[in-house]
């Protein structure tokens, strides 16, 4: 069992301190940056990355995200405690730990077995309760929905329309969407029943969105 020491939690305060200087303003999510180890979601050997502002290899090709992008993403949900959130791309379930910091209804849905799997068991031995789901979940989560926030943690070709029908009305997806070199960070509020609203942000690097609205893992 990992521990969380007086280093760590040092070594947080100071990525907090980058994450101010680069723009993060909302003090939830620093907070909650601050709350979540993220060294327990590295192997031993590789602790000393965990409070770089990088992301980093999780194996089967994948990455945890790096902290400023989890920070920006979480930042443009405009999270309450109360919404009920879909994360898609559970990856290590550090960004899913981070939203549990906010609100306690989650949901995280990963395509990858072998990561769904060692999430699953992440979540039980830290004591985290997200609603867990293996699968595609480029379309959602259709039987769950609404939702008020959902959170794309992959890159997408295009914004799935599936996800857009699947929020509330007022509520916001978060989604990187471009080729597979870089992505625009879009923020897409539904104003009313049948109203939507684009704001883009900057560009991001992520792993490609899989499944039926992502690409097709062949073209790659
Ligand atoms: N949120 C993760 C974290 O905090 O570690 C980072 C996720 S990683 C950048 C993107 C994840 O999306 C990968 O684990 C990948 O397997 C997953 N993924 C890709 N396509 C998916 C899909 N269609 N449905 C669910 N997960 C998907």
């Amino acid at each position: 069992m990992q521990t969380d020491t007086y280093r760590h939690k040092g070594m947080r305060r100071a990525l907090i301190q980058i994450l101010r200087e680069k723009g993060i303003r909302d003090e939830r999510v620093l907070q909650a940056i601050e709350a979540v180890p993220r060294h327990f979601f590295f192997d031993k050997a590789f602790v000393e990355q965990a409070y770089q502002d990088k992301a980093f290899p999780i194996g089967e090709g994948q990455t945890i995200s790096q902290p400023y992008t989890v920070a920006f993403q979480t930042e443009l949900l405009k999270l309450k405690s109360t919404d009920k959130v879909l994360e898609i791309g559970t990856g290590s379930g550090y960004q899913c730990a981070v939203l549990l910091q906010i609100t306690p209804s989650v949901y995280t849905i990963e395509y990858n077995r072998a990561l769904y799997e060692k999430a699953v068991l992440f979540f039980r031995k830290h004591g985290l309760r997200p609603h867990t789901f293996h699968g595609d979940g480029s379309e959602g989560l259709p039987q769950y929905a609404p939702f008020d926030k959902i959170i794309v943690t992959a890159g997408a070709p295009a914004v799935p329309k599936s996800l857009v029908r699947q929020l509330n009305v007022g509520g916001i997806l978060v989604i990187p969407v471009g080729d597979e070199n870089s992505q625009k960070m879009l923020r897409i509020t539904r104003v009313s029943e049948n109203d939507f609203t684009q704001e883009a942000f900057t560009d991001f690097k992520f792993v490609p969105l899989l499944g039926k609205s992502g690409w097709e893992a062949d073209n790659l």
